[in-house]
């Protein structure tokens, strides 16, 4: 077996579509998994979760496979694919070109943490699900058969304790404070882990902790998968190093079409940012974090100047409490209450709702739901109107600097509690 050479390592697809001879040819087989030895390997490449979180994926798996060995509970293994964030298409590119190297993650997993069951779960209706079930049928029999599920695709559909749930049968909510690692599909300890991830484990199964870390950021080695959108020649999927500049991804995505000053970074629940401030920075967790950005699930979206900020984010807002799982009132109530203001604020010709107003909404949200859903968005949402401040401005007044609507495409909103104009939220 070769090791491949240089990046990409996971973006290699066969034009003529993903099969398992050509996937051995292209990786050779699996070696044989020593669940413990592979859990040291794992860890000292630095593996961290792709899903947003980077937490370390050894330190997750450890806990899993302890806790199985406590309680004689035999663990269950979910992989995430379930591509919760709108734009980003990195579980869908998975699905479609390289779908072995998942279900090989998948199956090291399994062994790792002593698992008795496990599944893909990807979004009901899902056109990759087709492919991903053709190849889990041309695979050779494993003792334990992963299954494939379509849940239900909301934008907390991924957090873990809601997948663990939905996996079960119950309605895939969040559940606050239960952590599936010890309480998760009926009770097992349960470990999720993301596409990506898994695609990355099999490729250190087989090549190994040095060469996994012999490219990417020395606190986040490999590579790591971004979609690139916005004005850019060729959006799209694309595999970088961890670390590569901001500048780097953009010229790889054949460069700006249009003046671009700012960026939404991470997805949904990332982070507006100057571009001044992130194109030379390295695109790893923490470096993108001291700028004010967020590499979060992997969005880099350049937002055209002569598009308008303000509705951008008024349909975000709305997108995103549509989404709420309806469970907490600060959630409910608080992004209905900031989507209806963006709304207005959106509307050009007529004066909208005070900042003040709205700063203190904001403010009001953090820290108080069941998940991440509010904080994200108002991180967002106030990242933005940072970055957008002018066009806020203009839209405060009853005007709009940029009259073109923005080309984000964000997903209809499902319906949320509409909250009178003017009532302000606590
Ligand atoms: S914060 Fe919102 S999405 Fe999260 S658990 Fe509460 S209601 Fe559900």
């Amino acid at each position: 077996m070769t090791t491949p050479p240089g990046v990409p390592r996971i973006m290699v697809p066969d034009p003529a579509g993903p099969s398992y001879a050509k996937h051995l040819a292209q990786y050779g087989p699996l070696p044989p998994t020593r669940p413990e030895a592979l859990l040291s390997e794992v860890g000292a490449a630095g593996l961290r979760g792709r899903g947003g979180g980077w937490f370390p994926t050894a330190t997750k798996m450890s806990a899993v496979r302890e806790e199985g060995g406590r309680f004689l509970n035999r663990p269950f293994v979910i992989a995430n694919a379930m591509e919760g964030e709108p734009v980003i298409i990195t579980d869908a590119w998975l699905m479609q070109n390289t779908p072995h190297l998942l279900l090989d993650g998948l199956e090291l997993a399994v062994a790792m943490v002593g698992a008795k069951d496990a599944v893909v779960a990807v979004h009901e209706g899902s056109p990759q699900a087709t492919s991903l079930a053709e190849a889990m049928a041309q695979r050779p029999a494993t003792e334990t058969v992963p299954g494939l599920v379509e849940l239900p695709g909301h934008y907390v559909a991924s957090e873990e304790s809601a997948l663990a749930r939905a996996v079960a049968g119950a309605p895939g909510r969040p559940v606050h404070g239960v952590r599936p690692h010890r309480h998760g599909v009926d009770g097992r300890p349960t470990l999720v882990n993301n596409a990506e991830t898994l695609a990355q484990l099999a490729l250190i199964a087989r090549f190994g902790a040095a060469w996994f870390r012999s490219v990417g950021a020395a606190d986040a080695p490999g590579t790591v998968l971004v979609t690139v959108g916005g004005a850019v020649a060729a959006p799209g999927e694309y595999e970088v190093p961890v670390g590569v500049p901001v500048r780097q991804i953009i010229e790889l995505a054949g460069g700006l079409t249009h003046e671009v000053t700012s960026a939404l970074t991470g997805g949904f629940g990332g982070t507006w940012a100057p571009l001044s401030d992130i194109l030379d920075q390295p695109w790893a967790p923490d470096p993108i974090r001291a700028v004010g950005a967020d590499i979060g699930a992997g969005l880099l979206w350049l937002h055209r100047v002569d598009t308008c900020a303000v509705s951008e984010m008024a349909r975000m807002a709305a997108y995103l409490a549509g989404e709420s799982a309806g469970q907490c009132g600060v959630c409910v109530f608080g992004l209905s209450t900031i989507a209806d203001d963006f709304r207005q604020l959106a509307d050009v010709g007529v004066a909208g709702p005070s900042t003040e107003r709205l700063d203190s909404v904001l403010a009001a949200v953090p820290r108080r739901g069941g998940c991440s859903l509010p904080d994200g968005a108002v991180r967002m949402l106030e990242s933005g109107m940072r970055v957008f401040a002018r066009d806020v401005a203009a839209h405060e007044a009853g005007g709009c600097a940029e009259p073109e609507p923005g080309h984000l495409p964000v997903p209809e909103p499902n319906p949320y509690p509409v909250i009178m104009p003017g009532k302000a939220f606590r």
